[in-house]
């Protein structure tokens, strides 16, 4: 099932469902106990929001082979978690503004795991009761401020570096999905979650072991190689099989914007 959240001229923002090319209300906790109704507005007539509203957003670095050597680094031996600030979301179609700081922002296409139920200390027995479903997020990073700063905060924290969505697809299976990139619909990023260092499952458990993941919240996965830099007018559009395409439009950002 896919799961969105959505509003209307007329209603405000709300989860639903969709059923083709049709958008239903859910109504009460999407991740507890809910009711579904029948799909009453076409999807063309809604807008989508980002599809859960996160507590925190852990990622994950470093966990694709050819990524760590087009970055010339090495394979972390438990996985590279960092957060970003949930200030950063934005929904498909919204524009990624590139802040006036950097000179080099790049795109990094990733499966997002959202998380169904509050959890801590997970055991591989129940780590599949605790995800809620996929969806798709753009790691956008400051590439020039990673490196001069050693620590990921800022150059992973701009406001719209993050796009998540359109939806949570409930039925995937994230062993093997294609994660596809383009720019402008030129091929960047193309790979298979199948090449993750670390799997969904393993991210989790570690990611448990160490916080209280809660309903909504978000994990991205790592991106594959061919990350590259993002210039004001860019269109980029990620595609993960099973779920869907995460589309946004890049603009330049201004100091001291009003
Ligand atoms: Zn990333």
């Amino acid at each position: 099932m896919k799961i969105v959240r959505f509003e209307t001229e007329h209603t405000q923002a709300s989860y639903g469902w969709i059923d083709e090319d049709k958008v239903g209300v859910i109504q009460g906790d999407p991740f507890g106990e809910f009711r579904r109704y029948d799909p009453e507005f076409s999807l063309a007539q809604v807008r989508l929001l980002v599809p859960c509203t996160p507590s925190k957003i852990i990622a994950v670095g470093r966990n694709y082979e050819e990524h760590i050597r087009e970055m010339n680094q090495t394979p972390p031996e438990i996985p590279l978690l960092f957060l970003k600030p949930s200030s950063t979301l934005i929904r498909s179609g919204d524009p990624i503004i590139l802040p006036p700081q950097s000179e080099r922002v790049e795109h990094e296409a990733e499966l997002a795991v959202v998380i169904r139920k509050k959890s801590r200390w997970l055991r591989p027995e129940t780590v599949q009761e605790a995800i809620y479903g996929y969806t798709i997020a753009n790691d956008v990073t400051a590439r020039d401020l990673q490196q001069r700063d050693g620590q990921w905060t800022r150059a992973k924290g701009f406001d719209s570096f993050c796009p998540l969505g359109p939806w949570i697809e409930t039925e995937l299976n994230p062993a093997d999905a294609m994660i596809t990139c383009r720019v402008n619909g030129i091929l960047r990023q193309m790979s298979s979650t199948r090449d993750m260092l670390f799997n969904v499952e393993q991210i989790i458990l570690f990611a448990s072991s160490i916080m209280t993941l809660n309903p909504g919240d978000v994990i991205l996965t790592g991106t594959p190689a061919g990350v590259g830099s993002l210039q004001a007018g860019d269109e980029i559009s990620i595609f993960i099989d099973g779920i869907g395409s995460l589309v946004n439009p890049v603009i330049a950002g201004k100091a001291y914007e009003a």
